[in-house]
């Protein structure tokens, strides 16, 4: 508590995915919610967008709407991501006209969201700033949340693979939700990531952080996408605030999602201690489930074992508690 006082106006700077991130970080903001002298302090999250996908001449950011419909208490719970009371009579009028692709679950509150931005863009606005204006309707200013394109440059992971087909590069969510990453990808590429700069504010957010956290988000395909976008790296290694992550694998395994077949594409075991090797020039605090704390040590990050599993809202909100706490923990020490 000694530590926090001495920050009220704590900022915190997160690194997220789509749902693992979103699940988190609306913990992160409950927890600091409950405790009056945390509750001035200000997030700013930087979103993956390497999973953007144009589809039916609209521009979908899966990982910027899960944050947003998450933080904005709009979002699908038991799917983590989309719409709540969500209908799907556009898709099906799509799919009534033959309409390509139909492996991807567009509901109708949830087009409305991709043809608002679309509309944006289009008018000349870059993707910060149509961000910024959707999280307005989401309430995020006023919870003090900042969400941040990881850039405003287009940026889409396509994945390598070979199948009957031969060796081809697809999109990211057709290796992801068409093939449901069971063709092994043999290496994944940032298309657009040589021309791509920061966003306005992230590498600012993660230099003057108090803390950076890193949510269980995807090692690979979304915590690694953005540490490929030039400078975020040298800045989470410059940053005097510490740097505290949270492990996306339970016993070795990721909760949901195929995180393990992304770490065997890079050749990087499934494990704890080997997602925090992706992270070991910058990690400071390594958040690991009860089951894996015996078996990580890691030569310059402090290590902290406690069960992981957001099972509920409130586990949530105990387990970002954990991280701020480890990162408070290293800041005083
Ligand atoms: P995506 O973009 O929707 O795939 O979401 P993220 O990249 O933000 O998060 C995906 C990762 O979150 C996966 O690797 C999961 O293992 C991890 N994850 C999901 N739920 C939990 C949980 O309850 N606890 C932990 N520790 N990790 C989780
Ligand atoms: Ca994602």
């Amino acid at each position: 508590m000694g530590a926090y006082a001495r920050l009220p106006r704590m900022r915190i700077t997160a690194l997220a995915g789509g749902v693992g991130g979103a699940r988190f970080l609306r913990g992160l903001r409950d927890h600091l919610d409950a405790d009056p002298s945390l509750a001035e302090a200000e997030l700013t999250v930087i979103g993956n967008t390497g999973d953007d996908i144009n589809l039916f001449g609209l521009r979908v950011c899966p990982d910027l709407d899960t944050l947003l419909y998450t933080l904005g208490e709009g979002v699908h719970e038991g799917q983590g991501w989309g719409r709540a009371d969500e209908g799907h009579l556009v898709q099906a009028e799509l799919a009534a006209y033959g309409a390509e692709p139909q492996w991807f679950a567009l509901g109708d509150k949830d087009f409305g969201t991709h043809i608002v931005r679309s509309q944006w863009l289009g008018q000349g606005l870059s993707l910060s700033e149509v961000t910024a204006r959707l999280a307005e309707r989401w309430g995020l200013p006023r919870q003090r949340v900042t969400l941040l394109p990881m850039s405003d440059s287009p940026v889409e992971t396509h994945v390598v693979v070979e199948d009957d087909e031969g060796q081809r590069a697809v999109h990211f969510q057709e290796w992801w939700v068409r093939m449901q990453a069971a063709v092994p990808a043999q290496r994944f590429v940032a298309v657009g990531m040589d021309r791509a700069t920061a966003a306005p504010g992230v590498l600012d957010a993660i230099r003057r952080a108090d803390v950076v956290l890193l949510p269980p988000s995807n090692p690979v395909v979304s915590i690694g996408i953005i540490l490929g976008v030039p400078g975020v790296r040298d800045a989470l290694r410059g940053s005097s605030a510490p740097v505290v992550g949270v492990s996306p694998l339970i016993g070795g395994m990721p909760v949901r999602g195929h995180a393990d077949a992304c770490l065997a594409a890079i050749g990087v075991e499934s494990t704890a201690s080997a997602v925090a090797g992706l992270y070991e020039d910058f990690l400071d605090g390594w958040l690991v489930s009860t089951e894996d704390a015996a078996s990580v040590r890691l030569p310059r990050a402090a290590v902290h074992g406690r069960p992981l599993l957001m099972s509920s809202r409130a586990a949530a909100a105990d387990i970002a508690g954990a991280a701020l706490a480890l990162a408070l923990e290293l800041k005083a020490a």
